[in-house]
């Protein structure tokens, strides 16, 4: 499978004009590949002029499950689509954390799926789970896919899981998890999505720390289809070493 890389720039950065001119930077270096930039909401319609003609793709961080209307501050997929975003990541873990419910994410993945956009369903478990073992993490990763794609089948490859241990981001850890650790999870995650008949060749990324350093260790192991990258996605030469690694 062709690996998946993808830019997860959170609030940052601050300024319409280095938006714009990361997105140019990589723009001018990619002309192949699954490549996506997942910008500030406010600077998607000036991201997307840029990528428009290009290969790498347009996402959004976040999307409200209803289709329009008295939402205050937030985003419809049709608005969205109308600025050419094709992945909306759901789920992360900073915005579970402001008390994001699984039940919520669920319903956003389906408003996705239902759109035909790409859903980037992000899980993975925090610091004191993965400290009471591998079998307690596994369960709370089978829990958050089991609310999340709870009424969702597909047979497309229209989903994607990011599995993105939370004490190994970058903001809350030294470094990523081990290979081992991510390969273990990721196999367990297709497992479960193969038993659970939504296995469409779901694609399950990695996300935490990876740098231009240790991505090419993660993107070289065959079970690990890409890698989700938040810090290093903020520096065009540095995400573009992690995209040459795959
Ligand atoms: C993330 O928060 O999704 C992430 C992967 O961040 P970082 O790469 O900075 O650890």
């Amino acid at each position: 499978m062709e690996k998946i890389i993808l830019g997860n720039w959170k609030m940052n950065p601050q300024e319409k004009e280095e938006a714009v001119g990361l997105a140019k930077e990589i723009v001018e270096e990619v002309d192949k590949g699954i490549i996506g930039i997942a910008p500030p909401l406010v600077f998607l319609s000036d991201v997307s002029d840029v990528v428009s003609d290009s290969s790498v793709m347009l996402g959004a961080q976040d999307v409200f499950w209803e289709d329009k209307g008295s939402h205050t501050g937030e985003v419809s997929i049709d608005e969205l689509k109308s600025l050419g975003v094709e992945f909306v990541i759901i789920g992360h873990s900073e915005r579970r954390g402001l008390g994001e419910s699984d039940k919520e994410v669920n319903k956003k993945v389906k408003q996705v799926l239902e759109n035909d956009l790409k859903a980037v369903l992000c899980v993975g478990e925090p610091e004191n789970m993965r400290n009471k073992g591998v079998d307690v993490a596994k369960r709370f990763v089978s829990g958050e896919l089991e609310k999340g794609l709870e009424g969702v089948s597909m047979n497309d490859d229209s989903l994607i899981i990011a599995y993105e241990p939370i004490w190994a981001i970058s903001t809350q850890s030294e470094g990523p998890a081990s290979v081992d650790d991510v390969l273990e999870m990721i196999s367990f995650i297709k497992r479960y999505l193969k038993i659970n008949d939504l296995d469409g060749g779901t694609p399950v990324l990695y996300g935490g720390s990876i740098n231009r350093d240790n991505a090419g260790e993660f993107l070289r192991t065959k079970e690990i289809d890409g890698v989700l990258v938040g810090r290093a996605s903020l520096e065009a030469d540095e995400f573009l070493k992690i995209i040459k690694s795959a």
